[in-house]
């Protein structure tokens, strides 16, 4: 896996002082996998992709997090997370590239909206707005 990007590095510092990206944890990847299938059974999920079922792989170790949709069935996506990132604030950032995995600029602005936009329909209003103005601060959008 290539390094982080600066734009990686200001974006992970901003969800980190929204305080989304540490909010709780998962006791058990089953319930990482039963957060995925909520949200993905959401009018406004199915509104923004064809993805409909994403599957969950939890890996022990220092594994870097990715979220993707299925090259091969568009209907699929897939997260990856470690054992130290089973947190709906990880998962929910994954969720958002599984949403806009055409996007050519990594987190660029549709994956900004996209996270955003779970975020406050997952946590609420006022935690989407910390993490705007946590992107806003660091000159993200
Ligand atoms: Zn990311």
């Amino acid at each position: 896996m290539s390094g982080v990007t600066r734009r990686q590095h200001e974006i992970y510092k901003a969800e980190i002082r929204s305080g989304v990206a540490w909010s709780g944890a998962y006791i058990l990847p089953a319930h990482a996998q039963a957060a995925l299938d909520a949200l993905v059974k959401t009018a406004w999920w199915r509104r923004r992709t064809k993805v409909r079922h994403i599957e969950l792989r939890w890996k022990p170790g220092n594994v870097f997090c990715y979220g993707h949709q299925d090259t091969e069935d568009e209907a699929r996506g897939f997260i990856t997370v470690n054992a130290a990132s089973l947190a709906p604030g990880v998962l929910f950032h994954e969720a958002a590239h599984v949403l806009t995995y055409d996007e050519a600029e990594d987190h660029g602005p549709r994956w900004m909206r996209a996270y955003v936009g779970i975020v406050e329909r997952r946590f609420g209003a006022w935690a989407s707005e910390l993490l705007q103005e946590a992107f806003e601060e660091a000159g993200l959008w």
